[in-house]
């Protein structure tokens, strides 16, 4: 064996983009959640031949100071964290510094941005870290184009650009779903395909899981302790032939996990057939510290500290809800 040593810092942050940039919709899943970080009140995505050739999220966000733009290309660089106490209580949707430093190992990276109180805006790539003035309101513009260009490997593995967008569109979506009172829009080869508006959780469920569902669907709200899940769910004469409108969210973060899965599959066992699946948009809003977000780096697994009470609440919410005569029914508290 040849002796050990130190990989160069572009092929680590290589290796990480295997974990995090699997495709054009984990580049976007990324921005469109640093744009959320940043305070942002609009999100805009364009994207370009199924984000393969460009993504491009421009947001209102908080923006980035002059001096951070280049730290921000940098791995386990971060502004969300700093202490381990700050990780197990973590509120923001990002907070392992890996993102940008993955995707600009394997992209054309390009991040415009003016910082809330600055003059004018900076811009770095990932080949120019010395900060270049630019024009731009406050916030930031990323424009990532020509993914894996530099890596023939994996890129090799990319679908089709319509089968890409659609992995697009289903992120924007999942973030859009749980971000009602943000603006969003996302367009394709300069086509807007969806314009969402500011306004409530009803209105946003309705814009992204369609009239159908939402004639079909019985508003949920249950408290437990701490525990609260919030959202539609759908009746069984809306049962689908597949998964894709299971939306469900923790603390604002989609996700998609084995206990929760299990506690919806028995709650509709005994009114859906197997073949049959349910439609949901659910919120579950719990203490940050009963719960793990920093098991996988695309964070869509998540462990919680009291997974059967959490099983149970959800399992009761919804059977109660499915099962009671009134359309907005309330829960009271169970577990
Ligand atoms: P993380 O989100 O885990 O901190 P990223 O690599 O995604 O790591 O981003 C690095 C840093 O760049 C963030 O911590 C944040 O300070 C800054 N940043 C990235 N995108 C934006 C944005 N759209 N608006 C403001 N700041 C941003
Ligand atoms: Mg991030």
């Amino acid at each position: 064996m040849p002796a050990i040593h130190k990989l160069p810092e572009v092929l680590i942050n290589q290796i990480a983009a295997g974990e995090v940039v699997e495709r054009p919709a984990s580049v976007l899943k990324e921005l469109m959640e640093n744009s959320l970080d940043a305070g942002s009140q609009s999100i805009e995505v364009q994207l370009m031949q199924g984000g393969v050739k460009q993504l491009r999220i421009s947001d209102d966000g908080c923006g980035i100071d002059k001096d951070d733009l280049a730290l921000a290309l940098e791995r386990h660089a971060t502004s969300k964290i700093a202490t381990l106490e700050d990780l197990e209580a973590v509120g923001t949707m990002g907070f392992r510094g890996e993102a940008l430093a993955a995707i600009a190992s394997v992209a054309r990276t390009r991040i415009t941005s003016r910082a809330t109180g600055a003059e004018h805006a900076w811009r770095v790539t990932e080949r120019e870290r010395e900060p270049a003035p630019a024009a731009l309101n406050t916030g930031t513009v990323v424009e990532v184009e020509d993914l894996y260009y530099n890596t023939p490997a994996r890129r090799k593995f990319l679908k089709s650009d319509s089968t890409e967008y659609g992995h697009c569109d289903d992120v924007f979506r999942r973030v859009a779903l749980a971000r009602p009172s943000i603006g969003f829009q996302i367009s394709h080869h300069g086509r807007v395909n969806m314009r969402l508006a500011a306004g409530d959780t009803e209105r946003r469920t309705r814009e992204i899981l369609g009239d159908d569902f939402m004639a079909q669907a019985r508003p949920l709200l249950a408290e437990a302790g701490p525990l609260r899940l919030s959202g539609y769910v759908s009746l069984p004469a809306y049962a689908r032939s597949n998964r894709d409108a299971q939306y469900f969210y923790v603390n604002g973060r989609f996700v998609r996990d084995k206990l929760i899965q299990h506690a919806l599959r028995e709650a509709y066992a005994d009114i859906l057939h197997g073949s049959r699946h349910p439609a949901f948009a659910l919120f579950l809003d719990m203490d940050p510290a009963g719960v793990d977000v920093n098991v996988h780096p695309a964070k869509t697994e998540v462990r919680f500290r009291e997974g059967r009470a959490i099983h149970q609440f959800v399992f009761h919410a919804v059977t109660h809800t499915l099962a009671s005569p009134v359309q907005a029914a309330v829960i009271a508290p169970v577990g």
